[in-house]
């Protein structure tokens, strides 16, 4: 079987160099584990971070072994009572074509409601940041007017949808293409701009008019949430999400320079990881399911085919290469 393998840390933007395909044999099943053959992996921009050699929330990758992150497989052999053959599953050992994983870190994935892709994205981590990270940690409330941005990717399209599905006054979005910009006033964003066409904030001042912004669903960082800190309400929130503008960085980051307005408008900024929400899981996974089943929420994939090409899959990510959820068919 095949794995990708760090063989390098990155500096700067990952370049191939920094990943290796290799063959390995698949290790003998343990009593309590399962064999899965991986059907998509996804790649994540978290996993930029932990290619890098320093402590954070999630340990590093370590080098010549295989990289791990979420993925769903059909269970191909079985030494538990809890997973049977032909079981679908979400685990987290991807960027490889087989897994031995202990059955009780598998969680099955109802493909009656999906397929099972969505459970990567939609159905999955994602969907549960995007819906978490609005209402719960935002504190979203019908009638709030919210910005997202990053709003064509995985999180953010789900974010923005989310949002006009629970009653917004507007949802704002940006993106980094006119494809993209087109695509997010197809899913019921109400404004949406390029931030490579124009200064982020005067783009976002037209957009959000007299009314401001009471929401900002933080993806990137840097200059977007330095224009969204001066647009936001008094009282207005921050879900800080992410700061992708920054992960490829040996710089610190130039902006925000506006923080303090923070004081004055007496906003709120909130840092928070999925893996800390995941009390919201059935709540979520219920709303969700309707939302998908009635058209609500709609989520768009980039599919690329072939483990021999997730490290392009995950460069291309971080370079904005994908609409949706960016993931690999195996
Ligand atoms: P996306 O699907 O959004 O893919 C990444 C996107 O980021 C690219 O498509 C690109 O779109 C955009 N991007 C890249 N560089 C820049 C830049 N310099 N400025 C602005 N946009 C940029 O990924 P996800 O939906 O998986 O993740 C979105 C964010 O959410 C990330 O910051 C991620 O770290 C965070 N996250 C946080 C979690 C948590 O627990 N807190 C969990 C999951 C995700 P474009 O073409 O528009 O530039």
């Amino acid at each position: 079987t095949r794995e990708i393998q760090l063989a390098s840390r990155p500096s700067g933007r990952p370049v191939p160099e920094n990943f290796r395909l290799a063959e390995t044999a698949v290790p003998a099943l343990k009593e309590g584990q399962v064999l899965v053959r991986n059907l998509f992996i996804s790649v994540d921009p978290y996993m930029r971070g932990r290619m890098n050699d320093a402590k954070s929330y999630s340990a590093p990758f370590a080098l010549d072994e295989a990289l791990d992150g979420g993925a769903v497989g059909e269970v191909i052999a079985s030494r538990s009572d809890q997973r049977k053959v032909g079981d679908v599953v979400v685990h987290q050992l991807g960027w490889r074509e087989h897994a031995v994983v202990d059955a009780e870190r598998t969680t099955p994935a109802d493909t009656t409601l999906a397929p099972a892709s969505a459970f990567l994205g939609a159905l999955g981590m994602t969907g549960l940041t995007a819906y978490a990270g609005l209402l719960k940690v935002a504190e979203f409330k019908p009638g709030d007017a919210v910005f997202v941005s990053g709003a064509a990717g995985a999180v953010g399209s789900l974010a923005g949808q989310i949002a006009k599905a629970m009653g917004a006054s507007k949802v704002i979005g940006s993106a980094g293409t006119p494809e993209k910009v087109a695509r997010l006033l197809e899913l019921g964003f109400d404004a949406a701009f390029n931030y490579r066409d124009a200064p982020v904030l005067d783009q976002l001042k037209a957009a959000a008019g007299s009314n401001g912004i009471d929401v900002y669903f933080d993806n990137v960082g840097g200059d977007q949430l330095e224009a969204a800190l001066s647009v936001l309400n008094v009282a207005g929130r921050v879900a800080m999400c992410g700061a992708i503008a920054q992960y490829n960085s040996t710089e610190p980051p130039a902006a925000p320079r506006n923080l303090a307005v923070a004081i004055g408008k007496q906003l709120t900024l909130r840092g928070f990881l999925v893996g800390g929400q995941r009390q919201h899981a059935a709540e979520f996974a219920g709303r969700m399911a309707g939302w998908l089943a009635d058209g609500t929420v709609r989520y768009d994939e980039t599919i690329v085919d072939g483990l021999e090409n997730a490290p392009q899959a995950f460069m291309d990510m971080l370079d904005g290469g994908n609409t949706g959820k960016m993931l690999v068919r195996l």
